[in-house]
């Protein structure tokens, strides 16, 4: 019988995206991937370092794993692995930990692993050299797929772990980038999300994430083009033209802010003042109508008073967002922010947080509100009772009722009411 394996991800998008890679590998490799609450030889974990959170649920993920299944090998894979090797060696049934730069080769060294041997641990620095990835992730659970075109940052913000977890920044082959996508939308995928850690700085023989975006506009069958999370002074202007002509590539930008006040940004080694942020966040917000714009920020970053918070509240506030992500800052192991003085207590950063969070509600209320009678094009998912569901490029959720068969299909809809989160249309 085949030997069967599941996938459990932590983190983001790419990660998602290199799960799906990771398991047409081992499709390929004859192994059968089954779900991960049913019984497997194997559970590959794919974790993720940039909170604390990350490495607490790592734990209690294993402690899951060793009573749902516990007869699995376990092998823990990616940024937590990189950089905190031993403390995951420690886990329970723990079989190898595999770094980012080995990860895509997990089927190779369960190979040449013997059964007698003790756990491996393969976690080499990380080259720093364009890449190529063999085979597409295809995802069978939706209708998008995660497309991977870079990886690593030079950027070295003062709070983040990543240029450590994942590298430094380097870019895929573009032909290679072209080849998935070929056969992500053969395989019926019709939105591709350009994803990568810091995808504005993607340069390979001359070429940038513009040129991967007009290149993908040219595939038949493609429907849209997403830019997953995009970096402030990385955007290209010319993507403004685009979106404005209504081409393939979606009206949606998600720009991480990390903190309203001059003084943070620059203790945060962010490159960008608040004047420059909003100048930018205007001049789309003018030249896209109804772009959905979200940000990031981070609260209790070391020396964030409470006028510091009161002006980052004040700054998202004024802003065109739709929406924001909330962070409670976390110390992470290499991160130069460890040792910043001005600690904020843990109950300040959940005083804070909260918020902020309802900042955002009342935010993204605002442009939902802003959609109520308005025509979109809506890719449609899945249905459940009756109704089908899809997201718009401006990346809001819609309901329509239905008895056609509306998966995968474009199609225009009168946008009528919020229900909460979502909101209730009708085809036209
Ligand atoms: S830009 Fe800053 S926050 Fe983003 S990955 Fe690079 S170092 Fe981390």
């Amino acid at each position: 019988m085949n030997p069967r394996v599941a996938f459990y991800t932590f983190g983001c998008r790419l990660n998602q995206a290199e799960t799906a890679i990771l398991e047409q590998q081992f499709e390929k490799k004859g192994y059968q991937v089954v779900d991960f609450r049913e019984a497997a030889d194997l559970v590959v974990v794919n974790t993720c370092t940039v909170t604390e959170n990350g490495d607490a649920d790592t734990r209690r993920l294993v402690n899951k794993i060793n009573r749902l299944n516990p007869r699995a090998r376990i092998a823990l894979v990616g940024c937590q692995a990189q950089v905190q090797r031993e403390k995951l060696l420690a886990l329970p049934n723990v079989h190898w930990v595999v770094g980012n730069e080995e990860k895509m080769e997990l089927t190779r060294i369960l190979q040449e692993h013997r059964e007698d041997e003790k756990p491996q641990v393969i976690t080499p620095a990380i080259r720093r050299r364009s890449f190529t990835i063999p085979v597409a992730g295809i995802d069978r659970k939706h209708t998008r797929a995660n497309l991977k075109i870079q990886d690593g940052c030079d950027f070295f913000c003062a709070f983040c772990i990543i240029p450590y977890a994942r590298g430094r920044a380097r870019s895929r082959e573009f032909e290679d980038i072209l080849q998935e996508a070929r056969q992500l939308v053969a395989a019926g995928h019709r939105e591709l999300v350009i994803t990568g850690i810091n995808v504005g700085t993607y340069r390979y023989q001359g070429k940038t994430v513009f040129d991967v975006v007009a290149a993908l506009e040219e595939l038949e069958g493609l429907k849209r083009i997403r830019i997953s999370s995009i970096e402030p002074t990385t955007i290209p202007l010319d993507f403004l033209k685009k979106m404005r002509r209504g081409s393939r590539l979606c009206r949606y930008l998600h720009i991480p802010l990390q903190s309203g006040s001059n003084e943070i940004l620059q203790r945060m080694n962010r490159r960008y003042t608040r004047e420059e942020f909003a100048e930018f966040l205007w001049q789309v917000h003018r030249e896209v109508p109804n772009i959905c714009l979200g940000t990031d920020v981070i609260v209790g970053f070391p020396g964030e008073t409470e006028a510091h918070f009161e002006e980052t509240y004040a700054f998202l506030r004024q802003l065109p967002l739709a929406y924001f992500h909330v962070f409670s800052y976390s110390e992470r192991p290499w991160a130069k922010s460890r040792k910043l003085p001005g600690k904020v207590p843990r109950e300040e950063i959940e005083r804070r947080s909260k918020r902020l969070r309802e900042l955002s509600a009342r935010k993204r209320r605002i442009y939902l509100e802003q959609q109520i009678g308005r025509v979109e094009m809506v890719l449609f998912e899945q249905e459940k009772k009756g109704y089908w569901s899809g997201l718009t490029d401006t990346y809001v959720r819609v309901k329509v009722q239905s008895a056609e068969d509306l998966k995968n299909r474009l199609r225009a809809v009168r946008l009528d009411e919020i229900d909460g989160q979502t909101m209730i249309g009708h085809l036209v």
